[in-house]
């Protein structure tokens, strides 16, 4: 049998250290070596719930690169962080100012959170959560604007800012490369373009609309009452899981939000970007660059899909190119 590898840890040292083991007699005597734990009473268990390893057909089901602690007799390990904090959420249910507080420390997990399992499992926590999803400006629901600048009276209007965010994110990533090309011709070319986004930008107001709830029904992408459904990974034409979630409804909501992705279909750097150079390069006379094609890709719902971050997929979009055939228009 191979050996497999894993992250071991000491119960009072966050270093880790790789080792590669063959079966559970193996891994405590390279562990214990390695970590300086005496190998009498010692215990093997998994860092992310504290589960002890303590059989062969465990071992063998343990994925490699799983992280491990290495217990000195009479230590103990109840999960990491994560783990400990939701534990003690399901214990203490009925002390206010205590859920408050692991309810705050969740939030500024979520912010830091990649990992697509831990947010869903945060999210379970927060389904229990009450609502308030009528509320609409900061008199009625005050907690939900906790955190916010002052100048904010309405919950359309902080979505509405949040969705302007990454729309003015896109298009200063747009200018940046644009201003970074070394091709003085396409410079131009792309320069003029970007000084057409500009006002056709400022006129859909930055389309601030895709998140406000109060919003004509064919901008928004959300209900009335403020409901957003996620419209799946880029290559598919809905989301198998069925992702909602109402970022009106309470401030811990509105934080999981913030974990939604607008995913370009197809891709703004590894795509759009270089074709517009391409284009640029090779206008032919008498034509000009379809620069509202272009907009359409980077900063509307033809390209874009809302995505929960399980359904944001990071690997290249295959297939998803731009259509040539709409890059020029006769002058
Ligand atoms: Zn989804």
């Amino acid at each position: 049998m191979g050996s497999k590898p894993f992250k071991i840890r000491a119960a009072n040292d966050t270093q880790k250290y790789g080792v590669a083991a063959q079966d559970l007699n193996d891994l405590i005597a390279k562990g214990c070596k390695v970590l300086k734990v005496p190998i009498k009473g010692c215990k093997i268990c998994l860092q992310q719930d504290g589960t002890l390893i303590n059989s062969r057909e465990f071992f063998q089901a343990l994925p490699p690169l799983s992280v491990l602690v290495f217990l000195r007799k009479g230590e103990k390990w109840t999960g990491d962080d994560f783990g400990k904090m939701i534990l003690s959420l399901l214990e203490a249910p009925e002390d206010p100012v205590r859920k408050q507080q692991l309810t705050e420390s969740l939030e500024g997990m979520i912010a830091k959170e990649s990992s697509p399992e831990r947010v869903h499992a945060l999210n379970l926590y927060l389904q229990s959560l009450p609502d308030n999803i009528d509320a609409e400006t900061r008199e009625e629901d005050p907690d939900w604007f906790e955190g916010l600048e002052k100048r904010y009276k309405t919950k359309s209007q902080v979505m509405a800012c949040s969705a302007q965010g990454r729309i003015r994110g896109y298009y200063s990533k747009t200018k940046e490369y644009v201003s970074n090309l070394e091709d003085p011709v396409a410079k131009i070319i792309l320069k003029r373009v970007l000084e057409n986004f500009r006002p056709c930008l400022k006129n859909n107001g930055y389309h601030g609309d895709y998140f406000r709830r109060t919003a004509k029904p064919k901008k928004r992408l959300c209900t009335q009452a403020g409901w957003f459904v996620c419209h799946g990974p880029y290559n598919t034409k809905t989301c198998q899981d069925k992702h909602m979630i109402n970022p009106y409804s309470s401030r811990q909501k509105r934080a999981v939000f913030s974990t939604w992705n607008l995913d370009h279909r197809v891709e703004k750097s590894r795509t759009i970007l270089p074709s517009m150079q391409q284009a640029a390069v090779s206008c032919p006379k008498g034509k000009q660059l379809n620069w509202e094609y272009f907009y359409e890709l980077l900063f509307t719902t033809d390209n874009l899909k809302l995505v929960e971050i399980s359904c944001h997929k990071k690997e290249a979009h295959k297939g998803y190119e731009c259509d040539e055939k709409k890059y020029y228009t006769s002058k």
